[in-house]
């Protein structure tokens, strides 16, 4: 059996390999850290857990591996609400939920079925549609008001 992290450290290997990158311990960790959360951290969310591995770890550095990392197809970058975007290691399609307080985002449960919520190729004639994005939006428990 292989821990979680040894199933990230064997994903981020062969993602590196097939896009012709280096697989490094920066990397390693902020992987193992985005694939086993559910959060949506932001970069500054990522440093700052990730350095408890890795002390002399830069914030630029966790802001570079993100992006390799969503280049190679591995994570997406999804935009926060108040302008910092938020990493989501789950690539599988969902929606999100998300606080318009705080800015968190949670997934959505449930099926996504882009075809019950709007007929994209008719209202976008002349525009290459590649994905549908649903966000729900509202107040976390820690923001909503009573
Ligand atoms: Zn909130
Ligand atoms: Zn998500």
């Amino acid at each position: 059996m292989l821990t979680q992290s040894e199933q990230s450290d064997t994903i981020l290997r062969d993602a590196m390999e097939r896009s012709g990158q280096r697989f490094t311990a920066q990397r390693a960790a902020v992987f193992r850290f985005l694939h086993a959360t559910d959060i949506h951290p932001t970069a500054d969310e990522v440093y700052r857990t990730v350095r408890a591995d890795l002390p002399g770890i830069s914030l630029g550095t966790v802001y570079k591996s993100l992006e390799t990392l969503v280049g190679c197809g591995l994570a997406r970058k999804l935009a926060g609400g108040n302008g910092s975007a938020r990493y989501d290691g789950r690539m599988d399609p969902h929606y999100h939920a998300r606080c318009l307080e705080c800015g968190r985002l949670r997934d959505v449960p449930g099926p996504v079925n882009p075809e019950s919520v709007v007929d994209v190729p008719v209202v976008m004639d002349g525009f290459a549609v590649t994905e549908l994005r649903l966000e729900v939006v509202g107040y976390c428990d820690g923001c909503r008001p009573d």
